[in-house]
């Protein structure tokens, strides 16, 4: 193995193991730099993320490396030298890029092809290795004519299922496939989180007419997650209009979303009606034959050959969705690359068990209190009970939104919780930390960085 097989050998078996967001915030854009005398050298976008991998994952990463490659004695992380060490600098000048980076589900990023600077467009999603079943047979169809015939029959098309079911590869294939039709379509694919920040950004910067001038320019806009517009109104507002202007000219507006338009919460009435206002369509979820299908192109293009019994049973046990087939094909390759053989069912069953149950994360309301405490070097006591010292305020909002997001506890039980606190400044408090979330990003990493806390396991 190089260096690089090596690494994503690593990554592979490390993100079953921590969360999505947090592989996403501390694992993106690492790799090994060098390997002497048994020391495996980490590169690090930033000297924060160097001092998090030192601190939390140095361990886990040491031990997946010796089980990989027998003659590693030790890790020593840098920071990657293209790269300012400077936090904040940092922060500044890749907010937009690092929001997107902690938003978006990482989806094996590191195995990724590279994605088109203009269009947000990745080769790696086609409609030629999309699989068609009754589950999403409506969808593809939808999407092929779209490609076929941008702006002309279903404006928009509104696809929406569950997570990785496959819209962002529907959606990335028609662009593709529209692309590949006519050079000089001028397409933009964007998830709404990032768009969002666009917006934020050019409010901030005074540049939104900009913003509005370069979106009208688009044929064919791919608006990905639309259910995060929930509750982001001046967004709303913004995209609303952009969306008439396109619509007016007759191009292309393709949207996605978790579940329909009606469900999203918040959303204004006259952008919900826009987004019913063409075709609406759901992709289910994939039976067992066709969930075979799918994980025997997936193995075919892996090269890896399983028998029957073995494709039977981990399409019957991996029943939710399909990126968690792909996850499962990711750590049978690492199988076969590490023992040059071809997994069999008892393997199969094995890796499957770890896949199935890992480290139950438990969460409950002492660890949030304990990290939240343990992060800003403060007593649990002291976050609990009635004080207005302001250096427990923010801090104490913070365990109330992390206790919402993460517990989904009631408003008036993250209020009794707190002495002399009720529902209101429950909500007030949740509502304050969301808010600022969304135009702080140090605010971000901060709870990214408590959160990882939670979920550790000491
Ligand atoms: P979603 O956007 O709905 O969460 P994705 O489009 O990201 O889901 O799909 C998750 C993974 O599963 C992706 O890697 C994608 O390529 C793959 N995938 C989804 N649907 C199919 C399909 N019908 N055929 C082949 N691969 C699929
Ligand atoms: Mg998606």
């Amino acid at each position: 193995m190089n260096n690089q097989e090596l690494w994503q050998s690593v990554l592979s078996q490390i993100q079953f193991t921590v969360s999505k967001a947090n592989f996403a915030t501390w694992f993106r854009n690492t790799k090994i730099d060098s390997i002497k005398e048994g020391i495996v050298v980490v590169s690090t976008p930033n000297s924060f993320s160097k001092e998090w991998l030192k601190t939390k994952y140095k361990q886990i990463i040491l031990k997946i490396l010796r089980s990989l490659e027998k003659g590693v004695k030790d890790i020593d992380f840098i920071v990657a030298q293209h790269n300012n060490s400077s936090l904040t600098s940092n922060i500044k000048q890749k907010r937009t890029q690092k929001r997107d980076k902690i938003l978006n589900s990482p989806q094996l990023q590191f195995q990724e092809f590279s994605v088109d600077q203009e269009t947000n467009l990745n080769p790696r999603y086609n409609f030629d290795n999309f699989i068609v079943g009754s589950f999403n047979e409506m969808a593809h169809a939808a999407s092929l004519a779209v490609s076929e015939n941008p702006g002309a029959v279903y404006n928009p098309l509104f696809i929406y299922g569950g997570v990785g079911l496959g819209k962002t590869h529907l959606l990335q294939a028609t662009g593709n496939k529209i692309l590949l039709n006519a050079k000089n379509v001028a397409i933009r694919y964007t998830t709404s989180e990032s768009f969002i920040s666009e917006i934020i950004d050019s409010i901030r910067n005074h540049s939104i007419s900009s913003l509005k001038k370069k979106m009208h320019k688009i044929d064919v806009l791919i608006m990905d997650d639309v259910q995060f517009f929930a509750g982001k109104e001046k967004t709303q507002e913004e995209f609303f209009h952009i969306f008439n202007h396109l619509y007016q000219h007759q191009r292309q507006i393709i949207l996605s979303s978790d579940r329909p338009p009606s469900a999203i919460p918040t959303l204004t009435e006259r952008l919900r009606s826009r987004f019913g206002g063409g075709m609406t369509i759901d992709i289910g979820t994939p039976d067992l034959e066709t969930r075979i299908v799918i994980l025997k192109s997936k193995l075919e293009e892996k090269n890896i050959n399983l028998n029957q019994e073995a494709l039977n049973y981990i399409a019957s046990n991996i029943q939710k969705n399909i990126r968690e087939i792909e996850g499962f094909v990711n750590r049978l390759v690492i199988f076969q690359n590490l023992n040059q053989k071809t997994p069999d069912i008892n393997i199969v069953k094995e890796l499957l068990k770890s896949q199935l149950n890992p480290l139950k994360k438990s969460v409950n309301f002492k660890k949030i209190i304990k990290s939240v405490a343990s992060f800003y070097d403060l007593d649990e006591k002291e976050l609990l009970e009635a004080t207005r010292r302001k250096e427990i305020v923010k801090p104490r909002q913070i365990a109330m939104y992390l206790l919402r997001e993460e517990l989904k506890e009631s408003y008036s039980l993250i209020g009794r919780r707190f002495k002399g606190k009720d529902h209101t400044t429950a909500i007030y408090a949740c509502e304050k930390i969301a808010k600022q979330l969304e135009l702080d990003d140090s605010l971000l990493t901060e709870i990214n960085m408590i959160k990882q806390r939670v979920y550790s396991d000491l």
